[in-house]
């Protein structure tokens, strides 16, 4: 029997000191099991949803590349009876909770979140009881029982207008704390108080070593995600969305450099997207630091596992799922930033 899961926590597994030879990196390899994937999708009628941080041999073999909530979107317009998320696990549970009829797979049960698994129901009911006349804005890097227990949901493309929007004037931010205070600083008319969750990968950039970076170019154009923290969003260019990010570039025609202050995926597409110019990863390695190991944990393997064994279905309880959607429509309702 196939396990079907409504899990809170993937399990974790997360081989980042494997001494073996990471397959991606075989081209013969890549290249006959993209095809193999290619075709098991063509045949099970699934479309690949793929974010923009995940290892390229996945990004390649997507049928949509993006953020969470644009991959989930994407989903509803297809006529795909299922779903293969290469992301981790609250955004699948986004895709179920948007795409209900349709089945949703998560490739690898260990591509979890740290910043989702920052802000538990139980923690949420804690800070709702100490600020009862607030109203809830919940990032969408968090669990589908999170969000049902919130008033609206938000992502990094539009939080600011999703705050602006409330009538409220007091707002609790949940659950990641250098998106929150980004918010707040746009924001100043309203009281937010921002919860104390972090991205990991994210919060450990520091201004200082952007600006080291940025020695070497002095030139360059620096682009930071908004759950960096405040020193680095002050160094910044351009502070915006994963895939504004992308966008952003075009600003800038005559600019041959940039510094990326997010994980290293998105470097991907922007390559892709724009040959002529060099990306470079804000902290001034590889992207060593800038590394998300759960949005890193997919293979090409797991993606055809999926596929052929039909693995690993995600599922959301009526009640939650109906809360959830929710509190998505109402964000969906109001206009990106
Ligand atoms: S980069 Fe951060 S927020 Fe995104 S999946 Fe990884 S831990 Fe979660």
């Amino acid at each position: 029997m196939k396990p079907n899961l409504v899990t809170r926590r993937p399990v974790p597994y997360l081989p980042i000191f494997a001494s073996t030879p990471i397959p991606e990196e075989d081209p013969d390899y890549v290249r006959v099991m993209s095809a193999e994937i290619r075709v098991l999708a063509r045949r099970k009628n699934a479309v690949l949803l793929v974010h923009n941080y995940q290892v390229e041999a996945v990004q390649e073999i997507a049928d949509f590349t993006g953020d969470s909530l644009g991959l989930s979107l994407e989903a509803t317009k297809t006529n795909a009876d299922m779903i293969v998320f290469c992301g981790v696990h609250f955004m699948a549970e986004s895709a179920k909770v948007l795409n209900p009829t349709k089945k949703v797979l998560l490739p690898h049960l260990g591509a979890g979140c740290s910043l989702a698994d920052s802000i538990s129901p139980e923690s949420l009911e804690d800070w709702k009881a100490r600020y009862p006349d607030h109203t809830v804005v919940t990032y969408i890097n968090s669990s589908a029982e999170v969000k049902s227990m919130s008033d609206i949901v938000c992502t990094s493309a539009n939080a600011v207008s999703v705050v602006r929007s409330l009538p409220n004037d007091r707002i609790l931010f949940t659950p990641d704390r250098n998106l929150g205070a980004w918010v707040a600083r746009q924001v100043p008319e309203k009281k937010i108080v921002v919860y104390d969750g972090a991205c990991p990968t994210h919060d450990v950039l520091r201004g200082a070593n952007v600006l080291k970076t940025r020695q070497a170019y002095p030139d360059c154009v620096v682009i930071a995600h908004p759950e960096c923290r405040e020193d680095v969003l002050a160094v910044a260019d351009e502070v915006c969305s994963t895939s504004a990010m992308v966008d952003r570039v075009a600003k800038y025609p005559h600019a041959t450099t940039f510094l990326v202050a997010t994980e290293n995926g998105i470097l991907h597409q922007m390559r892709k997207r724009y040959p002529g110019k060099q990306f470079i990863m804000a902290d001034g390695c590889i992207g060593c630091r800038l590394h998300c190991p759960y949005m890193k944990v997919t293979g090409l393997a797991d993606v055809w596992r999926a596929l052929n064994e039909e693995l690993f279905e995600i599922d959301v309880p009526a009640d939650i799922a109906a809360g959830a959607r929710r509190a998505l429509e109402r964000m969906m309702a109001v206009p990106r930033d």
